[in-house]
């Protein structure tokens, strides 16, 4: 630890965002390592940590390939008996999943930590998946901060619970709670920690012997586990004659304390901030009132619970039954809206005419290098009757809008490269994958081993622009010059795996490449290089 943090013996108040407020709690509960893959709401939390461990102020903190590789590196450290954060958004934890519900049978003697920021609303991922399920199905506790100062204390908590429990704990961020900032009083930090070595090997050995005694182990601490989350992270408010009971969790207790004032009977409420959820205080909550509204962000999972829970006669109500939407994010209107509020005013800009604004569809930035590959593939495809041209998750996700138009799916990371394989297989032709080089290191390299192997009839496109942009602009976790060597280790063809200048002098250059290698019966790979321009703004000092 640094001399820095472990001087700091008074509280301190920062403006922090709710993702700098949770890695700050983990810093202060004495962090050993972490790790994560960039990914949109959770970024900032380990650029916070990068920043101090660059400066030589925090723990250790590395970018991995992936969300399972984070996840098994942050397992390492704290097998090591180091405490340890895996940090990844909502549909990285898919990625995750094998290590992650694997790991809830592991006898844990120091803190593991999964910050897991999910995205209602879907402002920049592909669904809008809710974290909760995967902490049940894990059977493991769950915590969900409402405020940047719960993100904070919650992590610190979360360790202590995983110390305790000897469990994994997930900590569920949103994407208004993580990227809004406010004032945050952080405490001392712990004093250094000893580390230890695991004490049984058999209890992190998961053959079926050891595994199907440690589940018994999982299932019979959920009592305890209830029990304790229920003490310290859940409010039961109740008010004698309301009718009506209130039932929030997470960032939707603020929804609900905005509107409270304006409701004439005031309802009894219970806030849940961790799970699983508190039957005992749920039941008592049923007992007092007619009617319960569910507000909890993502899916209804409180909701459906409850019908197992409170008396069958209650009327439960909530994002399943229309009472409030069932997709997207809450918000104060969405709210005011299910207690038969009116929505509050809007400003509205008066004057002789009318604003009319352009409508601004997401675009490439100008100069950005994908135009010029997309650019390329278009003339290299031209003419090109039934072409199939998969995509993956990046920037350049947008060649499938206008002007290019040049790529036909996207589904998550990586399944551009199997897809390919799999429609080639099915008779297209041509097809042609295009992914970018994060993306190809992080889930790419399988599925091209595949491809290779069966010498299938596809050609891959990697976009090598250097960085991860769509987050930020991070560095690619390995150099592009892996890429070719990469390829060819996997089975490509030496004479079909060509690298090119992805610059518009070399637009030429660029589509006689790829129709060659499209024209190719086998697997070919096509790397365009160059890099990215926030990426090139970022290193030369700039803001990215
Ligand atoms: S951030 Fe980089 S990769 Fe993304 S659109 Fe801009 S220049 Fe292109």
């Amino acid at each position: 630890m640094s001399n820095r943090l472990a001087t700091r013996t008074s509280t301190t108040e920062r403006i922090l965002l709710g993702d700098e407020a949770l890695a700050q709690g983990a810093v202060d509960a004495g962090l050993a390592a972490a790790y994560g893959y960039p990914g949109t709401p959770s970024t900032e939390i380990m650029e916070y940590l990068l920043r101090l461990h660059d400066r030589g102020d925090g723990p250790h903190a590395s970018w991995c390939a992936n969300e399972k590789t984070a996840y098994e590196a942050a397992l390492g450290a704290a097998m090591a008996g180091g405490r340890a954060l895996v940090v990844m958004k909502h549909v990285g934890l898919n990625v995750a999943a094998d290590p992650f519900i694997n790991s809830a049978l592991l006898d844990l003697h120091a803190g593991l930590v999964v910050a897991v920021a999910d995205d209602p609303g879907m402002h920049s991922s592909q669904n809008e998946q809710d974290s909760r399920l995967y902490a049940e199905m894990a059977r493991i506790p769950c915590l969900e901060p409402a405020t940047q100062q719960e993100a904070y204390t919650m992590t610190r908590d979360a360790f202590e619970l995983s110390e305790r429990f000897r469990t994994p704990v997930l900590i569920r961020l949103v994407t208004r709670l993580a990227h809004s900032r406010t004032a945050v009083t952080t405490r001392p930090p712990v004093a250094e920690r000893p580390r230890m070595r695991p004490v049984d090997s058999a209890d992190w050995t998961l053959l079926p012997a050891n595994a199907r005694r440690r589940w018994r182990v999982v299932l019979d601490r959920q009592g305890a586990i209830q029990d304790a989350v229920a003490a310290d992270h859940t409010t039961l408010t109740l008010r004698s004659g309301s009718r009506l009971g209130v039932v929030t969790t997470g960032i939707a207790r603020n929804y609900f304390l905005e509107v409270l004032e304006e409701l004439g009977e005031k309802p009894s409420h219970l806030h849940i901030g961790a799970y699983p959820e508190p039957e005992e205080k749920l039941r008592r909550l049923s007992q007092e009132v007619e009617t319960l509204l569910v507000l909890e962000e993502g899916r209804p999972i409180v909701e459906h619970r409850l019908h197992g829970i409170v008396p069958s006669g209650l009327e439960v109500i909530g994002r399943e039954t229309g009472a409030v939407p069932r997709d997207g994010e809450l918000n104060p209107d969405l709210v005011r809206a299910a207690f038969g509020l009116p929505e509050r005013p809007h400003l509205t800009v008066t004057g002789a005419e009318p604003l009319e604004l352009p409508n601004r569809p997401p675009q490439l930035c100008s100069g950005c290098p994908h135009r010029d590959s997309f650019t390329a593939l278009q003339k290299a495809l031209d003419g090109a009757e039934g072409a199939v041209v998969t995509g993956d998750i990046g920037c350049y996700t947008l060649g499938a809008l206008p002007p290019f138009r040049a790529i036909d799916s996207c589904v998550c990371m990586g399944a551009s490269v199997g897809m390919a394989k799999g429609a080639a297989d099915a008779g297209a032709h041509p097809v042609v994958a295009v992914i970018g080089d994060s993306t190809f290191f992080h889930s790419g390299i399988q599925p091209l081993l595949d491809a290779a192997t069966a010498n299938t009839d596809m050609t891959l496109l990697i976009l090598d622009n250097g960085a991860v942009g769509m987050t930020g602009a991070q560095d690619t976790v390995a150099p592009s010059s892996r890429l070719e060597t990469l390829a060819l280790a996997l089975g490509v063809h030496p004479d079909h795996c060509v690298v090119v200048d992805a610059h518009p002098r070399k637009l030429d250059a660029m589509v006689e490449v790829m129709r060659r290698e499209i024209a190719y019966h086998g697997t070919s790979v096509v790397i365009a290089v160059r890099e990215c321009i926030e990426h090139a703004r970022k290193r030369k000092g700039g803001a990215a």
